[in-house]
């Protein structure tokens, strides 16, 4: 057997250790709860049977059928909250002596013949077990010594820490993934995100939730200028950051006619502020209906002529929800950089129109001035208030999941 296999056989369960939700006080059973369900949820995605379970300040994932190492480590590495994951061997028989066999046959599999330090750490919370801690730390490098005779002790900086832990059964590990940290997703309420089909609001969507919150998603469309292929592409986004977020529901506004309307009453310089107004003013309606309790856009200071302090200062004037703007001081290649390594860039660089651009101006204004605009809207007054209205009930409503 090779190496690789020897000890993913070992292997039948996961301790997953967390950081923030840790120091939460009284609530802390909250987050913890929260994150068992969303553990049990990214587990759904996996092959095999599983018993999640929490324990003094930890959570236990424990193996009831063979399942795919990989593929479990890969789906909570992507779980919010987690802030390492421990492939764990759970022995039975917690026999010292067999505790420890099963401890050197799971290091030679691990390590082989290479070279390491290491430190021992246990914990015994099964109190009437014959060893205590320090005895139990010392027989064990005393064993890992002798049959893994390239490693040595370095109490200060090891390099690998190997600990036992003496519970109902045993518990071995020696080895641990860095999770993805953060908040498990739901313990942060609600917000929505205003999706469209750029790089930088599928990364503020990932951002906020990785902070816990839950995310729920409107996009603008204007069918005929803005093709099927625009919407499928936000529905694509919607459901990569799905693999973080869970499932979403995204909300697909037809803005065409309210696009034409501004176009044909308003100062062509204008369009864009005040087309980026209305959809603040929609997301918001359709964020109180879904009980959201902000709003979160992709806007970060100076990208494009909508996005100046004064435009910023402009658009925000019509909410009256606190509105999240996670990049607001992110460089493009730093937002770039997150959209690569969520998996977003591919999809968000296909070139299909989006509503913003399609009506933009030539040159559109770069500092308006929120008194001039409201004039400038003032045209619309006889028929706008009906136009949202229309929009936001006709919208469609995609559940979008992995
Ligand atoms: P992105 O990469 O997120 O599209 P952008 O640089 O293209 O950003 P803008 O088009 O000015 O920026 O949009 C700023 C923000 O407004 C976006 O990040 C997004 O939150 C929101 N937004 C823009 N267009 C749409 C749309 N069609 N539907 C929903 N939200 C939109
Ligand atoms: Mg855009």
């Amino acid at each position: 057997m090779s190496r690789d296999r020897m000890e993913i056989k070992m292997i039948s369960a996961f301790l997953i250790k967390y950081s923030e939700i840790g120091i939460k006080g009284k609530n802390r059973y909250i987050f913890e709860d929260a994150l068992v369900r969303r553990i049990k949820e990214k587990l759904e995605y996996c092959d095999g049977e599983f018993e999640v379970s929490k324990e003094n300040g930890r959570v236990y994932i424990e193996a009831k059928s063979d399942f795919d190492y990989d593929e479990v480590v890969e789906e909570l590495q992507k779980c919010f909250g987690i802030a390492h994951i421990c492939p764990v061997v759970l022995v039975e028989n917690k026999d010292f002596d067999n505790v420890l066999k099963e401890l050197i046959d799971h290091m030679k599999a691990e390590f082989g013949d290479s070279a390491f330090t290491f430190k021992v750490f246990a914990k015994r919370s099964d109190k009437s077990y014959a060893l205590k801690s320090p005895d139990i730390c010392m027989k064990a490098g005393e064993v890992i010594l002798k049959n893994l005779p390239n490693s040595k002790v370095d109490v200060k900086k090891p390099e690998v820490s190997v600990n036992i832990e003496i519970r109902q059964k045993a518990y071995v590990y020696v080895k641990s993934f860095k999770g993805p940290g953060g908040m498990p997703v739901g313990t942060s309420g609600k917000a929505m995100l205003l999706l469209s089909g750029g790089i930088d609001s599928p990364v503020a969507g990932y951002m906020m939730a990785k902070r816990g919150v839950k995310i729920e998603a409107v996009y603008f469309h204007a069918p005929p200028y803005t093709s099927e292929r625009a919407k499928q592409k936000v529905v694509d986004l919607a459901r990569i950051i799905s693999d973080y977020t869970g499932e979403i529901n995204l909300h697909v506004v037809n803005f065409t006619d309210i696009q034409m309307a501004i176009y044909d009453r308003c100062p062509h310089d204008e369009l864009t502020i005040i087309m980026r107004r209305y959809m603040m003013k929609i997301a918001e309606d359709i964020a109180r209906k879904t009980d959201c309790m902000s709003l979160i856009t992709g806007e970060s200071v100076g990208q494009v002529a909508s996005q100046t302090m004064q435009s910023l200062v402009a658009t925000n004037a019509v909410c009256t929800m606190p509105v999240f703007r996670p990049v607001i001081a992110f460089d493009k290649q730093d937002i770039i950089d997150i959209s690569e390594k969520i998996n977003t860039f591919e999809t968000s660089i296909l070139p299909y129109e989006d509503c913003c651009t399609t009506f933009v101006a030539k040159h559109p204004v770069t500092k308006p001035e929120v008194s001039q605009i409201e004039r400038s809207e003032r045209k619309l007054e006889d028929i706008i208030d009906d136009m949202l209205a229309t929009a936001i009930d006709s919208r469609e409503i995609i559940n979008v999941k992995k």
